[in-house]
């Protein structure tokens, strides 16, 4: 593989590489990326077993990458029957879909981000359409910008130990996915509710009636927030099940806080699924 720098190695990395003629305790270096580190310093990477390198989330792939271990950066290869441009000055970052979730959405902007946003040079967004999954995007980096193939690297370790790259930018994004099937399913979910209860008064009542209005969509909000701790903010939906979940067992608690201030919504819920 090609020789590593210093340079490439961000400066929040648990391990520093050592420069040339930097002192250290108990030096070791790398045969494969020639960095350098001092295994005379404890931390969660050093002191290496023989024969392993710190930086190896770093290393290159090409021929002598153990197979079993595959490199982190890898470059991009052109896939079969695949007729669009080529980039083979590029290291390959993550990808997404059509169908991603909201954590893979979220790692995706968060790993752009990182890198400065797309950039005609160091940075590309490739898009292509897909025949199964409608369209994928993909992230790559150029070689010639070790600063940013080393956000990429440590970015892929990262990942390599826990699935979430911004733990603030990732619970942002659900609460953003949550608000925004409220907003799209509010009426829905007020049916559901309404469904649940035999109330068969006609809409226009309610919509006219504020007061009870904005009791309804406290229960609707009070079921799914429960219903996103039951089944995650992707799938989470006011349904006669989540209804009957939420009034039967797991969040009695909040529903008896709601009738307690007066809901009649909630009272009746209680009532109905006593
Ligand atoms: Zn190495």
């Amino acid at each position: 593989m090609s020789k590593l720098t210093p340079a490439m190695i961000p400066a929040d990395y648990p391990v520093k590489p050592l420069h040339d003629g930097e002192p250290a305790k108990a030096r070791a270096s790398c045969g494969s990326c020639g960095l350098s580190w001092d295994d005379g310093v404890s931390t969660a990477m050093t002191p290496t077993p023989a024969a392993r390198c710190p930086f190896e989330a770093f290393h290159a792939d090409t021929n002598d990458t153990p197979k079993k271990k595959r490199a982190l950066l890898r470059r991009w290869e052109r896939p079969d029957n695949y007729i669009g441009p080529n980039f083979p000055e590029y290291f390959v970052g993550l990808g997404r879909s059509r169908d991603s979730d909201t954590l893979e959405n979220c790692n995706f902007d968060v790993l752009l981000e990182r890198l400065g946003g797309e950039d005609d040079d160091a940075v590309l967004v490739v898009r292509d359409s897909h025949w199964a999954v409608g369209w994928v995007e993909q992230i790559l980096v150029h070689q010639d910008f070790p600063e940013k193939l080393g956000i990429l690297a440590k970015a892929l370790a990262d990942l390599e130990n826990y699935p979430v790259l911004d733990d603030d930018a990732f619970s942002q994004a659900e609460m953003d996915e949550a608000d925004e099937t409220l907003k799209n399913f509010r009426d829905e979910f007020r049916e559901e509710v309404l469904r649940a209860l035999e109330f068969r008064e006609p809409d226009r009542k309610f919509s006219r009636e504020t007061a009870r209005l904005a009791q309804l969509d406290a229960v609707v909000d009070a079921i799914f927030q429960e219903d996103i701790g039951w089944r995650g903010v992707a799938d989470a939906y006011v349904s006669q099940d989540s209804i009957r979940r939420m009034a039967e067992r797991l969040g009695r608690h909040e529903l008896r806080q709601l009738a307690a201030d007066g809901n009649l919504f909630a009272r009746a819920l209680l009532k109905v699924f006593n």
